[in-house]
């Protein structure tokens, strides 16, 4: 176990980079998906199980965990790791993005944002200088900068003038954050789709200096198309021996397509979000097991998968117990989805290790265009 926060590159195919970033709390292999725990808990799952599925890491969300319980509460309670449960490495987001998505009556400043709770309506402010306070409070090993995320589409002006706003606040949160031996702070890129203010913002952060670096902004309404363009040059503005991150991403596919142009980390609601909803991922493609069809269906959701929802239930039965209401709907479906999220990442880093990315990526779309088994 090592002491210090550091990150190794082991192989790269193309864009694609394979390694691991090494923190006191254990070791996260890249390219690495990050379930999302929100309120402390990744909905539906015990964190043995969130674990058993092969996540390294998870994140937790800055601005569900300021609001309830406090991380002042959860500082004198231990801190998150002990708090949840997960002993393993811990990304929190700097609650700017959720400030914007959820809160009512903003009022953002240079200094910061004022905001009314979505929970009980009471008045908070994050800054930079809150936002680690908060980070450091909750004991996450990765803290991400404060920033400001507009929603696309936006013009290039309002664009950059919030991307060197987020610089400015990149700044003050790097010295808010301080010498911390064994924890990483990350910078976040800014720009939109415009390829020159990716570049100033990806120059700026540099010079500032990060442990790693996220890729913002992106996967808020673009869609795919521009965010893989984007995407082509973003990633080489970063340095090229720390980890890059792109939140909020996603899809399997969008996955896969960021791996390939240089993605290590990422994280999002949708594989644990989907499994309450009645939809399941697998190796060909979505299944909505709401559907009829699988009422008198015997067969597993995925018969290769070997997570317990596919190993020692039916579709018939996963059918039942989501239309029946019953818990444990959510608990199996959720608990494959984030299985087979973990196994598509084990598989991009294995074939990137070995030399043949394209291979992989060819045949994960071919049997995705195959479509789910037909029915019985
Ligand atoms: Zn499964």
């Amino acid at each position: 176990m090592t002491e210090t926060f550091s990150f190794t590159l082991n192989a790269t195919d193309g864009a694609a980079r394979t390694g691991v970033i090494h923190t006191p709390r254990g070791d996260i292999r890249t390219p690495a998906f990050m379930p999302v725990g929100t309120a402390a808990t990744v909905k539906a799952m015990m964190p043995e199980s969130v674990a058993a599925t092969g996540a390294d890491i998870l994140l937790g969300n800055t601005y569900h965990l300021m609001l309830r319980p406090t991380a002042e509460r959860i500082a004198n309670l231990g801190g998150l790791h002990r708090f949840m449960n997960w002993n393993k490495p811990i990304l929190t987001d700097s609650g700017g993005f959720q400030v914007m998505s959820l809160s009512d009556l903003r009022k953002m400043s240079e200094e910061g944002v004022t905001f009314a709770s979505h929970v009980d309506g009471s008045r908070h402010f994050l800054s930079p200088e809150r936002s680690m306070e908060i980070q450091r409070l909750l004991g996450s090993d990765i803290v991400m900068a404060f920033d400001e995320c507009p929603a696309l589409p936006a013009t290039d002006e309002a664009v950059a003038r919030s991307m060197r706003m987020s610089m400015r606040w990149a700044q003050r949160s790097r010295d808010a954050f301080g010498d911390r031996p064994g924890h990483a702070l990350f910078g976040i890129m800014q720009g939109g789709t415009n390829r020159e203010l990716r570049e100033e913002s990806a120059e700026a952060l540099r010079q500032i200096g990060f442990d790693g670096y996220a890729v913002g902004g992106l996967a808020v309404g673009e869609g795919q198309e521009l965010m893989f363009s984007t995407l082509d040059y973003a990633p080489g503005f970063l340095p090229e021996d720390k980890p890059r991150y792109l939140m909020g991403v996603g899809k399997p596919d969008d996955i896969v397509g960021a791996v390939e142009r240089g993605i290590d980390m990422m994280d999002c609601v949708l594989p644990s979000r989907s499994g309450r909803t009645g939809q399941a991922w697998t190796r060909r493609g979505q299944v909505n097991i709401k559907n009829a069809r699988h009422m008198d269906d015997p067969r597993p959701l995925d018969e290769h998968c070997s997570c317990p929802a596919c190993r020692n239930y039916s579709r018939a039965y996963l059918h039942h117990v989501f239309k029946a209401q019953e818990i444990l709907s959510a608990m199996l479906l959720t608990w494959h989805n984030l299985h087979y999220y973990q196994e598509l990442m084990q598989g991009l880093r294995d074939a990137i290790a070995a030399g043949r990315l394209n291979e992989f990526v060819a045949q994960f779309h071919a049997l995705r265009a195959e479509g789910d088994i037909e029915p019985l």
